[in-house]
């Protein structure tokens, strides 16, 4: 028996004091030992909440009334806040998200990593954190109206909630939204219902680059009707030609538009090739100091504008900060497009970079040559078994960047998988920055790192995704010479 555990009951109501924010955003209160998740409250309100779960260990609740606002509480920007679930900390003031995120990234490090001694500094904030979103990827369903395309509700995989304006987009993206929309209305072309697997129209995804000045639009579709003789009908035979036409005319910033087909049920809105309609499929972003190609399909930082700041600390860390003299190698490991590699070319003697997706790899290349950089080389291919491949002498590197001296990592939201962790340490690399986007998955991986001599110097918490509860974070990891693997 767990002692102090209050008698709630699901559907019961109480009052209780929100101190703190858990992962994913949830207020947490606490009555003794006794943990509640509240959604709907931030830090410092005293609400009235109504159970909705109760376990042995904690509960769960929503508030209902508010009985005293926090002093951090402020009015949210969007209509639909609450009810889209894209940004549930919009009703908390922006400092105190700061100091949520930067107290999250110590937590996990120290909890789930059990690391201690380091140095957390200070949380890169945005001036103005709103409109940075660089990518929008739309759902399409049907409503009484026709298509509607905008975000699924929390927690619904199968309705959509129509949408005028979103806060973090850029008006360019919203402007797309809808003419794309209105097109689907007219043509008679029906969104997609995944309960039954019938409909056409599925997602929507627009990506922008240089603040809006160029935009490209993928449609993902069903498959369509390509036979005359039957099936079908006619909500299945797009005129393509008038939605690149209706497109080009009302945003002249559109660079691209692309049909991809999704024939399974997974919802998948990129990662799907596609027919290019008009223009060209890839979009050219500018970032500290690069022109970088960017394909549909492939991954870059959905906030531009702390990329640059991102890159900066990552440069700081592998000790490229202005006035270096030491020109090192470098490994960018999960290289995407190459940004982060061909960024700090100039003050290296060689880059190599690694990344799964081809069409990343492709793009990285383009980079290179687009930026007249001679001394970065990619390779295509999972982390582990690449890094395997050359330890084992199967893959031959260019002698260039044999040894490398700082190995960037900057794995999606899962973190290192342990043969990535294990190759990773063994190659020793004087220094190893880590650019992480789950502090939660980074935490066991440094703990892991320590087992092949490495040691957690300092994190640098970056906020690329404001009023969210993600948070980004670079580590600097020193390598401790002549350790062997305990
Ligand atoms: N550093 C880049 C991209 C980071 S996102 C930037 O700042 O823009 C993570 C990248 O890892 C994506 O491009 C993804 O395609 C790639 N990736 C995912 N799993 C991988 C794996 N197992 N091996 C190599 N790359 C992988």
């Amino acid at each position: 028996m767990i002692a102090n555990t209050p008698r709630l009951q699901k559907g019961q109501t109480v009052d209780i004091e929100v101190s703190t924010l858990a992962f994913g955003g949830k207020g947490v209160a606490r009555m003794d030992d006794f943990v509640i998740f509240v959604t709907g409250a931030v830090p410092g309100d005293v609400v009235r909440a109504r159970v909705t779960k109760y376990k042995r260990r904690y509960a769960e609740a929503r508030a209902e009334v508010l009985l005293t606002p926090s002093p951090d509480r402020r009015p949210a920007r969007c209509a639909l806040f609450g009810g889209c679930g894209g940004c549930v900390w919009q009703n908390l003031d922006y400092g105190a998200q700061l100091r949520y995120k930067a107290s999250q990234v110590r937590e996990s490090l120290e909890h789930l990593g059990g690391v201690r001694d380091f140095a957390l500094l200070p949380i890169v904030g945005m001036a103005d954190p709103w409109r940075y979103r660089n990518r929008a990827d739309f759902s399409i369903a049907t409503g009484t109206e026709g298509a509607v395309i905008g975000f699924r509700p929390p927690g619904r995989w199968d309705s959509v909630i129509p949408l005028s304006e979103c806060h973090l987009l850029p008006p360019v993206i919203e402007g797309v939204r809808a003419t794309v929309e209105a097109w689907l209305r007219e043509s008679g072309l029906p969104g997609w219902d995944p309960r039954s697997g019938c409909g056409f129209a599925r997602h929507l995804l627009v990506r922008s680059a240089q603040r809006g000045k160029e935009v490209l639009v993928s449609l993902v579709t069903a498959p369509e009707d390509t036979d005359d003789a039957g099936g079908g009908g006619p909500e299945r035979r797009p005129q393509w030609a008038g939605l690149v036409e209706r497109l080009r005319s009302t945003h002249p910033e559109v660079v691209g538009v692309v049909h991809a087909v999704n024939a399974g049920r997974a919802e998948l809105s990129s990662g799907l090739g596609g027919r290019t309609l008009w223009g060209r499929p890839f979009l050219f972003e500018r970032v500290a100091g690069l022109t970088l190609k960017i394909s549909i399909d492939a991954f870059f930082q959905t906030n531009t504008l702390m990329a640059h700041e991102l890159y900066t600390i990552v440069a700081r860390d592998a000790g490229l900060a202005d006035g270096a003299t030491e020109s090192p190698v470098i490994w960018d490991l999960y290289s995407g497009v190459g940004s982060i590699g061909l960024s700090l070319a100039g003050r290296a003697s060689a880059v190599l970079g690694v990344e799964a997706v081809p069409a990343a790899v492709a793009d990285a290349e383009e980079n290179a040559r687009l930026n007249g950089i001679e001394n970065a080389h990619f390779l295509e291919g999972d982390t582990a078994r690449v890094l395997r491949e050359v330890a084992e002498g199967h893959r031959t590197l260019p002698a260039q960047v044999s040894h490398p001296d700082v190995v960037i990592v900057d794995p999606p939201r899962a973190g290192l998988p342990k043969k990535a962790v294990s190759r990773i340490g063994e190659l020793q690399a004087p220094r190893l920055v880590y650019v992480s986007c789950n502090p939660t998955t980074m935490a066991p991986n440094v703990a892991q790192l320590q087992d092949y001599g490495y040691r957690l110097e300092r994190v640098t918490p970056v906020d690329m995704f404001p009023h969210t509860p993600h948070v980004e974070c670079v580590a600097l990891l020193t390598h401790l010479r002549g350790h062997q693997r305990v």
